[in-house]
């Protein structure tokens, strides 16, 4: 017998609607790229969605097509998110910091229709147009007074044009709640990028979850700015919780230095942020040399990366933020875990609390997880046993976007299916989960990946290289850096300074490694395999400590 109760499909429509019924003079303040400081509501938000609803079906654009984005997190692109899902084509947010090839790729293996852009991109825009074959138009999201002169792009059209010429009457579509909503690329894994393609429901559920007062306790008395980009999952759902929730959003488009993001958070009296450690390092630091202190900032999402202890009680102790610390991946939609107390916890002496603190947190709603051994049984919750991170959920990835290779998913000994996370982890007996080590071969600076593979691939294309291993080295700054550890042919003569030189124009500038270390033998496994977790443990703070490393090395 099935329930009596209305049946409603769980659509990301359904959010922006919401938002604008109950919160529709809430307000969105967004700093343009422009320079300036734009401002408006829920409602606006909502009527110019169904413009751009308008405008890209006037485009041609049908359900499930997919619709680029090389945008900041701004309004525009928030109207994006739901003008694009909310009529059943399917948005998908591209990196900006991905090599120019990268994003041609990307581009091609979504078969994106339309790529919108913010004026910053122009350049990565011109380097990739000639390359996305599939792409009908490139979209500038500026208005005709900033429009691009000299652009040179075939089909350029004006994202305000768009909006102009679209009526504001568009009803929003039921569309399946299983149907594609959002395209997300991670490089967290080895080989190309692969897509990670969100359903409305999957995203749904994960708002729902990730709202709750034991997970980012989001209300409408939050005033939001997520610094963690709209290209990086869905900005960790901000965007959708904010107008599930009826919560004030501030978005800082392209300026994320410390000054910046400080006279943002103070001028819009933001009460919770979110971002990766190196942006809140930045601001740490500009608060410290200024002597500023936050007036209004309440509480703070860290992940990405660990947060470290010393970054925990500056932002407690000194600023009086809580600091609350997440784990998560793009295949996870991304909350995985979330780390709020349990009630014995409240009353424990603080330095216990911050040894708490310290870890991933615990599973958030919807999200299963386990540790396992290598024979693939589960290892106890002691808090001490680690293993293999494993989760299953409903907004957990089953398969990649087109993907050619087997299913990334593992089944176990009772038949249930995995997604092996590719991190190394503890769980404690309350549950709490801990990172100790990554098995997955990429490299994690500032919050985006390199592949270390892609770095030794190049090294070893030097003719005067025999063999090449990068890993990632712990970095103050940047959280990880990838080092190069590097055997010279006989004979060879090669200097640090001329293989980095190598490097030049061949992968983005920033991937390139800190830094190389010659060494006579690099340690293989039984097949063969490069031991990684060796080098990690030899060189893995060679750029903390350079002089002491160098001598053992
Ligand atoms: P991404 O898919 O780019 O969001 O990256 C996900 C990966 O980032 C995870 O599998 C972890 O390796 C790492 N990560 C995310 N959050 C944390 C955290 N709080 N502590 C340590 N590593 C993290």
């Amino acid at each position: 017998m099935n329930g009596l109760m209305m049946q409603k499909k769980l659509l990301i429509s359904s959010l922006i609607v919401h938002a604008d019924r109950h919160h529709g003079d809430t307000q969105i303040v967004s700093r343009r790229v422009e320079g300036d400081i734009h401002r408006y509501t829920f409602r606006d938000c909502h009527r110019r969605a169904r413009q751009m609803a308008n405008a890209l079906t006037s485009l041609g654009v049908k359900p499930s097509d997919r619709i680029g984005t090389l945008a900041w997190n701004g309004y525009r692109h928030l109207e994006l998110y739901y003008g694009v899902s909310g009529m059943g084509a399917i948005l998908h947010t591209i990196n900006p910091r991905l090599h120019e090839d990268q994003v041609a790729y990307i581009a091609n293996h979504a078969e994106d229709q339309y790529v919108f852009f913010d004026l910053t991109f122009l350049p990565l825009i011109k380097a990739v147009a000639g390359r996305c074959n599939t792409v009908k138009a490139f979209i500038a999201m500026t208005d005709q007074a900033h429009m691009p002169t000299d652009a040179g792009i075939d089909n350029l059209l004006c994202y305000e044009d768009l909006i102009e010429q679209s009526s504001s009457v568009y009803a929003w579509p039921v569309l399946d709640e299983d149907a594609a909503s959002t395209l997300c690329y991670t490089s967290g894994t080895t080989g190309n990028p692969k897509g990670v393609l969100y359903s409305h429901r999957s995203s749904m559920l994960h708002t729902y979850a990730a709202a709750l007062p034991d997970a980012l306790n989001c209300s409408a008395r939050e005033v939001i700015l997520p610094v963690v980009p709209m290209f990086h999952v869905n900005a960790w759902g901000l965007p959708y919780i904010a107008c599930m929730v009826g919560a004030k959003l501030v978005f800082p488009g392209p300026a994320l230095d410390g000054k910046s993001l400080y006279e943002l958070l103070e001028a819009e009296q933001v009460t919770l942020s979110a971002g990766v450690p190196t942006v809140w390092q930045g601001l740490l630091s500009h608060v410290e040399e200024t002597g500023q202190s936050f007036s209004s900032m309440r509480r703070t999402i860290i992940g990405g990366a660990a947060c470290t202890p010393a970054m925990l009680r500056k932002f407690q102790e000194t600023y009086g933020v809580a600091v609350l610390h997440v784990w998560g991946m793009t295949e996870l939609s991304p909350m995985g875990t979330i780390c709020t107390m349990k009630a014995r916890h409240v009353e424990m002496p603080q330095e216990k609390r911050y040894a708490v603190q310290s870890k991933q947190g615990r599973a958030v709603y919807g999200v299963d997880m386990k540790i396992v051994g290598a024979d693939g049984m589960e290892l106890p919750w002691d808090g001490a046993t680690s293993g293999d991170l494993l989760v299953r959920g409903h907004s957990v990835v089953r398969d990649y976007f087109r993907s050619e290779g087997d299913s990334p998913l593992q089944i176990d000994h009772e038949g249930q299916e995995w997604f092996p996370t590719g991190d190394v982890a503890t769980i404690d007996a309350d549950g709490f989960m801990q990172i100790t080590d990554r098995s997955k071969d990429v490299i994690k600076s500032g919050g985006e990946w390199i592949g270390s593979i892609d770095l030794e691939n190049i090294a070893m294309a030097h003719p005067a290289v025999s063999q090449a291993a990068c890993i990632a080295a712990k970095h103050a700054k940047w959280d990880e850096r990838p080092l190069l550890i590097v055997v010279r042919k006989q004979q060879a003569d090669l200097t640090r300074e001329e293989l980095l030189a190598f490097y030049e124009g061949k992968i983005a500038k920033w991937w390139t490694p800190d830094d190389v270390v010659f060494v006579d033998e690099i340690p293989l496994g039984a097949t063969g395999k490069i031991l990684k977790n060796q080098l990690r443990e030899r060189f893995g703070d060679f750029l903390m400590q350079p002089a002491e490393c160098q001598r053992v090395a």
